[in-house]
C-alpha cells in the first residue's frame, strides 16, 4: 500500500480501458469529448450518465450500442426530452436522451400514439418482440431536447432489473484520453479554513463531516469540469502515520439508483457550497448515505490526526493530499448522537416548527444531518418571507401548511403556490386546500419560502419559422410568467397536431407540412395551476 503515499501521477495522455467491453458500436462516431461524467455531483442528483460532445451541433446519427429491442419511448418539454430506451442481452439497458429526432418507425410510433391519445407528453414502453434493433443501428439523431444546457448525447447505462445507473466506461463506452491530471486544488472546513492539498498548518473540525475536497478535472485543457470516480480517506496517528492499509471512508462511483440520488446533496460540503458557490466532495458520509460508499464506518474521536487524501479519476489517474487536522469538538451535534450511534444509523426525527401563519411538518428521516431548526417571518425583504435555517439537504417532501388571511379570495384558493430557495435550487408547488381551511404544499425542499398565486393563464404568440427535426416548423412563443406549462395541444384545420414543446426556451414547434397553404391554428395550453388558454391564428403562405 506504499503507493499512496507519494503523489501518484498516472501516465499523461492514459488510454481508457474498460473492464468489459460489451459494445458492439460505440454511441456516435465522433473522436470521444466528454460534457459530464458519471456520478458528477449536480443540483439534487448524481449525474446519471455519460454526456458525450456533438460539436455544438444537433444531428449527429446516434447508434444502439448492442443488438436488442426498443423497450421505452419517452417525450417530455424537460428532463430528458426525447429519449429511447434499448434493452440489451446482456442484461443491460442502454438509454439515448436529449435526441433532436427518432429514426422513422420510431416517430410514427410517437405521432400514432399522440394521435390516439391526443396528448403531447409521450412514455410508452413495449414489449420483447415488438422493435427488435441490430447493433450499430441508427435509432435517431443527437439533439438538445429537454433540459439540455447545449447540443450534447446523454448516453446512460443501466441494470435492467433495477435500473440503476451504472458506469458506462466499466462497459465499453470509449471516452478518448484523458490528457490532463486530476488537480485537488484545495481542502476547505465548513468554519472557512482553506489550505493547500500538500499542508503543515492544521485543519481544525468539529466533525469529519466538515472537511470538503475542492477538485479539478478536466479531460482536455480548458475542458468542461467534470467528475471523479472514487475517493478515499485514511485517518491515522499524527506520530505514526502510513501503516493502516484499510481507508476509514472510501466511495466509488460504481453505481446508485434513482432512490438514493438525493444523496448527492449530502455528499457534497452543503456549507462550502452555499459559502463559496465550490462543489467539494466530503471525505465522510452523513446518514442515508448513497450506496456508492464502501466501508462500514467508524468515527474517530477528538484528537490531532494525519489525514491522507486520495482521489481516482474515471480514466485512473489518481493523486494525493494530506496534513494534519485537529478534531476537536464535545458538543456538535454529530459528536452527541456518535455518543449513542454511527451517524450512519442515526434517523433524524419527525417534527414540526411554526411562524406567523405556516407551519412546516416533516416525518423521520426527512433530513440527511442532526439539526436544531429555526424558522423567522420576515418582512424586511420586498416579499415578506420565511427563512427556515441552517442549510440542510433534505431526502422527502415535507408538509408546509399556509393559513390564508381571513379575506384572501376563495378563487386563489387552488391558485396558492410556494416557492421554496435553498443554495442548491428554486421550487415552485402548487397547493392543495385543506378541510380546515389552510392551504397544503408538499415540497423537498428546506429553506426560504414565500407564497404567491397564479390565476393567469400562458401567454401564446407567433413568432415565425424555423428548423425543427430537420424540417421547417412554425414556432410560437409559450410561457407563463410564474409556473411551468403542464399540457399543450395544438389543432391544425380542426384535425390533431402533433408539436413539441421546447420549454427551455420557450418554443413551441409544430413541423409544416409542405403540402397545405393555409394554416389554421388552435393551441390550448394550461399552467400547473390549470389556468389555460385557447389561441387562434390564421397563416398563410
Ligand atoms: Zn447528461
Amino acid at each position: 500500500m506504499a503507493f499512496r503515499f507519494i503523489i501518484v501521477f498516472a501516465l499523461l495522455s492514459k488510454a481508457l480501458l474498460a473492464q468489459v467491453d460489451l459494445f458492439d458500436y460505440q454511441p456516435i462516431d465522433l473522436k470521444p469529448n466528454l460534457a459530464g461524467s458519471f456520478g458528477e455531483l449536480r443540483n439534487h442528483h448524481f449525474h446519471s450518465g455519460v454526456d458525450l460532445r456533438t460539436k455544438g451541433k444537433v444531428g449527429q446519427p446516434v447508434r444502439s450500442v448492442q443488438e436488442g429491442y426498443l423497450k421505452r419511448l419517452v417525450v417530455k418539454q424537460g428532463g430528458f426530452g426525447m429519449a429511447l430506451y434499448i434493452s440489451h442481452p446482456s442484461g443491460h439497458t442502454s438509454v439515448y436522451a436529449h435526441l433532436d429526432r427518432f429514426q422513422k418507425s420510431f416517430h410514427d410510433l410517437l405521432l400514432k400514439q399522440s394521435f390516439k391519445t391526443k396528448s403531447n407528453l409521450i412514455d410508452l414502453y413495449f414489449k420483447k418482440d415488438d422493435y427488435r434493433i441490430n447493433a450499430g443501428d441508427t435509432i435517431g439523431w443527437s439533439g438538445n431536447s429537454g433540459s439540455s444546457s447545449g447540443p450534447h448525447l446523454h448516453f446512460e447505462w443501466r441494470d435492467s432489473k433495477t435500473q440503476e445507473p451504472l458506469n458506462p466506461v466499466d462497459y465499453g463506452l470509449e471516452i478518448g484520453s484523458d490528457i490532463v491530471n486530476p488537480n485537488i486544488i484545495a481542502i476547505h472546513t465548513k468554519a472557512g479554513q482553506r489550505v493547500n492539498s500538500i499542508w503543515t498548518d492544521t485543519l481544525i473540525i468539529a466533525d469529519w463531516q466538515d472537511i470538503g475536497v475542492e477538485i479539478l478535472e478536466q479531460q482536455i485543457p480548458k475542458g468542461p469540469k467534470l467528475g471523479i470516480k472514487s475517493m478515499s480517506a485514511w485517518i491515522e496517528d499524527i506520530n505514526e502515520p502510513n501503516r493502516q492499509e484499510d481507508p476509514d471512508f472510501s466511495w466509488e462511483m460504481e453505481r446508485f439508483s434513482f432512490s438514493d440520488t438525493r444523496g448527492s446533496d449530502g455528499h457534497m460540503q452543503h456549507d462550502i457550497h452555499s459559502k463559496l458557490g465550490i462543489r467539494t466532495y466530503r471525505i465522510a458520509p452523513v446518514s442515508q448515505p448513497a450506496k456508492i460508499w464502501k466501508n462500514s464506518y467508524s468515527f474517530p474521536e477528538n484528537g490531532i490526526y494525519e489525514l491522507t487524501i486520495m482521489i481516482e479519476t474515471m480514466s485512473g489517474q489518481k493523486t494525493v493530499s494530506k496534513g494534519p487536522v485537529l478534531k476537536n469538538s464535545s458538543n456538535s451535534l454529530w459528536e452527541i448522537i456518535s455518543k449513542t450511534s454511527s451517524p450512519l444509523d442515526w434517523t433524524s426525527p419527525n417534527g414540526e416548527i411554526e411562524a406567523r401563519n405556516l407551519k412546516i411538518s416533516w416525518s423521520e428521516n426527512s433530513f440527511m444531518e442532526p439539526m436544531k431548526p429555526k424558522i423567522v417571518y420576515t418582512t424586511a425583504s420586498k416579499k415578506p418571507k420565511w427563512i427556515c435555517s441552517p442549510d440542510l439537504p433534505v431526502t422527502k417532501s415535507l408538509n408546509y401548511f399556509w393559513t390564508p388571511p381571513l379575506d384572501y379570495p376563495k378563487t386563489l384558493r387552488h391558485k396558492t403556490v410556494l416557492i421554496g430557495r435553498d443554495p442548491r435550487g428554486i421550487s415552485k408547488v402548487v397547493g392543495r386546500p385543506t378541510e380546515d381551511g389552510k392551504i397544503l404544499f408538499k415540497m423537498k425542499l428546506w429553506g426560504e419560502t414565500y407564497v404567491s398565486s397564479d390565476n393567469s393563464p400562458p401567454k401564446i404568440y407567433f413568432i415565425g419559422k424555423k428548423i425543427f427535426q430537420n424540417q421547417e416548423a412554425f414556432c410560437f412563443k409559450l410561457y407563463d410568467e410564474l409556473l411551468d406549462i403542464k399540457n399543450y395541444r395544438v389543432k391544425l384545420n380542426n384535425s390533431w397536431q402533433w408539436a413539441y414543446f421546447d420549454a427551455k426556451n420557450k418554443n413551441l414547434l409544430i413541423p409544416i407540412n409542405s403540402k397545405i397553404k393555409i394554416f389554421n391554428f388552435e393551441i390550448f395550453a394550461e399552467d400547473e395551476a390549470l389556468n389555460n388558454i385557447t389561441f387562434r391564428q390564421l397563416i398563410q403562405l
